[in-house]
């Protein structure tokens, strides 16, 4: 039996998922499928695995012993929810483990397993019948999730495959899945004919637990982060004691914002500044999220927040609206330290669960955040969000590839998601830097799921690779539409990873073993020409890995300008300045030399320009090489743990390659002919993405300028932009981070490779200037 701490046994009792605890489990015990809705904070993903514990699942003597497996969209949420999960049932083991990429505490003592959902998609993959688990909880349904969607079409075959092996053999159990949202919204789900043939039954959970309290602002500011920074020093400073959880849009705001907090309110930051190591295995963009929270309409405010000071620039004249804010009767105000903490998701592990440490004696807890802790997230001590309210989301063009970044407005369901961190652990409030005007009529209800808006050749070949011929048969929640289905068949086709009738081939099936995209899996297994493979292997690892290097205004921030006072008065320079300005143009001198050196064995590929930091790394696997040269140590060393395991999967899986030494981290530089060799084979998985420069293809389009730098040489597409009439537009030109950035315009190359095209988001760029379509470039062709 479970002893559980009588402190945690009474915060138990107070969930309203515990009081339904019967009812889930007598739903479990007669259904194989069962849907679980309950509002954040009523305690699914805590208490369900425990409940499933408790009833015997997952225990080595019980009639069903396997794992109970749950799954989550997001890294910091498997980590941290597997801890307090941990804590709650008093293991002192790993009764309660997580695995994440490369990082596990999974041993044979485990019985509740926390895991992204890209884990057991791999699971999957190697075992239909998933004859190691008993229950599979899949949590964060509501969110959309690409993985999370695969994994319930899989997931509803692997059911039926599973009941079927148990009418046959009484050795082998039914799999039992619990599919857990925050929202109604996933009717896509429970009444799809496609994904499931009876509906399962749905049971819901009342309640949140704390209320929050919403306050509007009065006006909507485009410089949101000017204003999150007055709001936060006002709030600090008029505010009862609690922690602040803070949502911005990326890293560099978070980056930014940190510092100027730090410089206002002394305290203490961690991990911030030109520091920041990022990883970027998994999810290269956050997810957003798409829950929905109930909110008391009686808590919302629209007035002032009384966060402002009087003397504040309105236009609208604010005289006498300004009312003192009131929150609750509690003495004084906090402390007046704050303790700075970064979270987003490419943050290493352990500095993500920094923030669930308690702040130092005095000061209060500041996080800054990305959308990485809306869901699932519960830190002790947030009494106050202040939330942006936009999000930085990747868009794709279905048609033409072409990729951006732009930040936008997030759902309504997201803005309630966020405010709802605040009633975690007590009642709390949440400022939102936008007005209930601006929510109402720009905010959509709900994000779009994320298959809908990207690539999608990784999943249809990983869906071939196990038979599935007819993709359009697959039991997508929401099936992604034709023509996108038929672009990713196409590139696949081209890379000779399904045949003609849309079959997976042999290379396709071998391609789909590798923890890789299609084309850089294609690359993979070309990549044993002139005894390269050693190198395209840490080539390809380290192209699946995008953020190697820092860029520039990251690696050397700006210096802060100093604006002349209210009364005109020019700023002094004091000798820190200029010391800092020296500094500074050091710094640059040494960013410039460093990528200089990287390129030496050829300066016109980006491609070969990764390979050598790849390659120097393995010499010098340490940070302060890695800070010395303006690349990320996270990323290395997670690029240095993908060779490994490619290298593992090619000596088992393809015969010839037995001899392949997979921990051969160290490696000559290559001769000028496998640098060659190697740029081929490159080339030849992005195949349908060579570009020629302009004034050399055979109807070169009119040039009213000639350019004068390499980042003005027009290019065009040889298979030309989808769905892009203007002939300008059609145009696309080298990306500034290239080494070809650095040529002359006589010497930039007439052919080059690129891996994406993108181009940059609405909110930053110059509304007079249209922004250029940028290539990734990955190499010149000769
Ligand atoms: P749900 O998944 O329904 O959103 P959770 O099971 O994650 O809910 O959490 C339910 C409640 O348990 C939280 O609102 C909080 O009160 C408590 N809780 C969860 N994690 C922690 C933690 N790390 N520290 C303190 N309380 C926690
Ligand atoms: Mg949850």
């Amino acid at each position: 039996a479970v002893q559980r701490d009588p402190e945690i046994m009474a915060a138990r009792l107070q969930l309203p998922v515990v009081g339904e605890e019967q009812k889930i489990m007598e739903a479990i015990h007669n259904n194989d499928i069962v849907v679980i809705c309950g509002a954040t904070g009523s305690g699914k993903t805590t208490q369900v695995p425990q409940f499933l514990f408790e009833a015997g699942y997952g225990s080595p003597d019980s009639p069903t012993p396997g794992l109970i497996g749950v799954t989550q969209p997001r890294r910091v949420a498997a980590v941290s929810m597997a801890k307090r999960v941990g804590q709650e049932l008093g293991d002192k083991g790993n009764t309660v483990a997580y695995q994440i990429r490369f990082e596990g505490t999974v041993d044979a003592n485990t019985a509740i397993k926390f895991m992204t959902d890209g884990v057991l998609l791999r699971e999957v993959a190697q075992d239909v019948a998933l004859r190691k688990y008993s229950a599979i909880i899949v949590d964060e349904a509501h969110e959309r999730s690409v993985n999370t969607d695969i994994l319930i079409g899989m997931l509803s075959r692997v059911i039926k495959l599973r009941a079927e092996m148990a009418k046959e053999d009484s050795s082998i159990k039914p799999l039992k899945l619990v599919i857990m949202s925050a929202t109604l919204r996933i009717d896509d789900m429970t009444h799809n004919p496609v994904l499931f043939s009876t509906p399962p039954p749905v049971i819901e959970v009342e309640g949140r637990q704390h209320p929050v309290t919403v306050h509007f602002a009065r006006k909507t500011r485009h410089v949101y982060v000017e204003e999150a920074f007055r709001k936060i020093s006002r709030g600090h400073k008029k505010l009862p004691p609690g922690g602040f959880l803070v949502f911005l849009t990326g890293q560099n705001e978070i980056i930014q914002l940190s510092k100027r907090l730090k410089a206002a309110f002394g305290g203490s930051t961690a991990a911030t500044g030109p520091k920041v190591r990022i990883s970027a295995t998994e999810a290269p963009v956050e997810v957003e999220d798409i829950d929905f929270g109930e909110m008391d309409d009686r808590n919302i405010t629209d007035m002032d927040d009384g966060l402002y000071d009087g003397d504040e620039d309105d236009e609208e004249g604010d005289e006498g609206e300004e009312e003192e804010f009131k929150i609750e009767e509690e003495g004084g105000t906090g402390p007046l330290k704050m303790h700075i903490l970064p979270l987003y998701s490419l943050l290493p592990t352990k500095d993500q669960m920094k923030v669930f440490e308690p702040p130092p004696e005095g000061s209060r807890q500041v996080i800054l955040a990305t959308n990485v802790a809306e869901t699932s997230l519960t830190i002790p001590g947030i009494r106050y969000v202040f939330d942006a309210g936009r999000s930085k989301e990747r868009r794709f063009d279905r048609l033409s590839g072409v990729q951006s970044f732009e930040i936008g407005w997030i759902s309504k369901a997201s803005a309630n998601q966020r405010s709802g961190r605040a009633g975690r652990t007590g009642p709390g409030h949440c400022y939102r830097l936008y007005s209930s005007a601006v929510y109402e009529r720009d905010f959509p209800q709900f994000a779009d799921p994320e298959l809908l808006r990207m690539p999608i050749e990784g999943v249809v070949l990983q869906l071939k690779a196990m038979n599935l011929q007819k993709v359009v048969n697959f039991p997508f929640p929401t099936p992604p539409d034709r023509q996108a289905l038929a672009k990713a068949e196409r590139l696949l086709a081209y890379l000779q990873a399904i045949s003609e009738t849309g079959s997976v081939t042999k290379i396709g099936t071998t391609m789909s073993i590798f923890p890789l995209s299609p084309r850089f899996a294609r690359i993979l297994l070309v990549g044993h020409l002139h005894d390269c493979l050693p190198y395209t292997i840490a080539l390809v690892a380290g192209l699946s890995a995008p953020d190697v290097f820092i860029p520039e205004n990251q690696a050397i921030p700006p210096l802060a300008i100093k604006e002349a006072d209210e009364e005109g008065r020019q700023p002094f320079r004091t000798n820190e300045d200029v010391i800092a300005e020296t500094q500074q143009a050091n710094a640059r001198r040494a960013f410039n030399a460093v990528q200089k050196n990287f390129c030496f064995l050829d300066d016109k590929s980006d491609a070969i320009k990764l390979l050598q930091v790849v390659g120097e790394f393995a010499h010098e696997p340490t940070e302060a090489w890695c800070e010395a040269h303006f690349v990320r140590y996270k990323v290395l060393k997670e690029i240095k743990q993908l060779r490994r395991q490619l290298a593992d999967l090619l000596r088992t899986n393809i015969p010839g390659f037995a001899n392949l030494n997979p921990n051969q981290d160290k490696l000559e530089p290559p001769s000028p002919k496998q640098v060659q060799a190697l740029k081929q084979m490159v080339a030849a998985g992005f195949i349908d993405q060579v570009a020629i420069r302009a004034d050399k293809s055979p109807i070169p389009p009119p040039m009213y300028r000639k350019p004068r730098r390499a980042i003005d040489v027009p290019y065009l597409p040889l298979v030309p932009l989808d769905g892009v009439e203007d002939p300008a537009e059609g145009m696309v030109y080298i990306h500034p981070s290239s080494p070809l950035a650095h040529l002359s315009v006589d010497e930039c190359p007439d052919y080059v490779v690129y891996s994406f095209l993108q181009k940059a988001g609405n909110v930053l760029a110059d509304e007079e200037r249209k922004p250029k379509t940028r290539m990734h470039t990955l190499t010149d062709v000769t």
